[in-house]
């Protein structure tokens, strides 16, 4: 049987869409369209400090707009506290997590270089607390990479960027799964999430494949299947840096169908896609013409 593609948009609701989370949102609905597939929506609010009042919705509407709406229920993140704890629960008993009690601090003392934007984390707690209070959970990587007989090094292959590989141990550490202000980490959420939405593709922003061996290790531990990824070329700003929310890229204007047809054709031309032509608008008209033909057949 052929496999069933579902594919995501997993905004964080931390602002509206810019030019740059549209690039993902279009290219994970235009891949979900071309197998055939669904194309989901997941409202990343699992980080509620950084969450913008009402964006959620906004971002829905922004979407909408663009003539890019899910065929399936939303899900939202922050209603999913007992899917994580329950995998969290799973991860302890085996003995492949465990609380750490180390501050920010603690860990950047113990090392002078943070690589690939990420504090390693040396493992400090691995053994025992030591009589330091709990603050955060974290999964033993090596624990796990032992007990399921995974390499060091873990290879996966983008559909764009071709074979990348990392050794997670060595690079990121015993990462976090539940953070120390009591919220839950992206990798978990994340990689719980996409199981039980029954994401075969994620496609989403380059700047965000940096975290897939983590999202791959975890869903060895869990005991869940491992989608197919493709990251998306980032859009640069003026000054080079990648468009995001935290360098004041502008929330897109998409109140008209003339804003949102400028802002789809940009994303479009980021993806190397070319612009929409008067022969692509005729025979999307003559769909759209033979829909109605048969829903209305009394009318003509
Ligand atoms: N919520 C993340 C973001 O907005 C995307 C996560 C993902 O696609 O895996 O950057």
């Amino acid at each position: 049987m052929a496999e069933v593609y579902t594919g995501r948009f997993a905004p964080s609701p931390t602002g509206l869409l810019h030019a740059g989370s549209l690039v993902a949102a279009l290219a994970s609905w235009l891949d979900a369209r071309t197998h055939g597939g669904q194309w989901l929506v997941r409202i990343e609010d699992v980080d509620t400090p950084r969450c913008v009042p009402q964006a959620d919705q906004a971002i829905l509407q922004q979407l909408a707009a663009c003539g890019l709406t899910p065929d399936g229920p939303v899900l939202w993140q922050s209603q999913r506290g007992a899917a994580y704890a329950a995998a969290l629960q799973g991860l302890l008993e085996k003995g492949w997590a465990y609380p750490c009690g180390c501050s920010r601090k603690d860990i950047e003392s113990t090392q002078a270089t943070a690589r690939h934007h990420v504090t390693v984390y040396p493992g400090t707690c691995r053994e025992g607390l030591k009589g330091k209070a709990a603050r955060a959970w974290r999964l033993n990587v090596q624990a796990v990479q032992a007990a399921l007989g995974l390499p060091a090094v873990t290879h996966w292959k983008d559909r764009r960027l071709g074979p990348q590989q990392q050794n997670l141990s060595q690079e990121v550490g015993d990462f976090v799964l539940h953070r120390a202000d009591g919220l839950w980490a992206y990798q978990l959420a994340v990689v719980v999430d996409d199981a039980a939405q029954g994401i075969s593709h994620v496609v989403r922003g380059q700047d965000l494949a940096d975290n897939t061996v983590r999202q791959i290790v975890l869903q060895r531990a869990l005991g869940l299947p491992t989608p197919e990824y493709l990251h998306t070329p980032l859009v640069r700003g003026a000054n080079g840096e990648k468009l995001s929310k935290q360098n004041g890229a502008l929330a897109l204007d998409l109140q008209t169908p003339e804003t949102a047809l400028s802002a789809l054709h940009a994303a479009a031309h980021v993806l190397g896609l070319p612009r929409v032509s008067v022969q692509t608008s005729v025979a999307q008209a003559l769909a759209k013409w033979t829909l109605l033909v048969r829903s209305h057949t009394g009318l003509f």
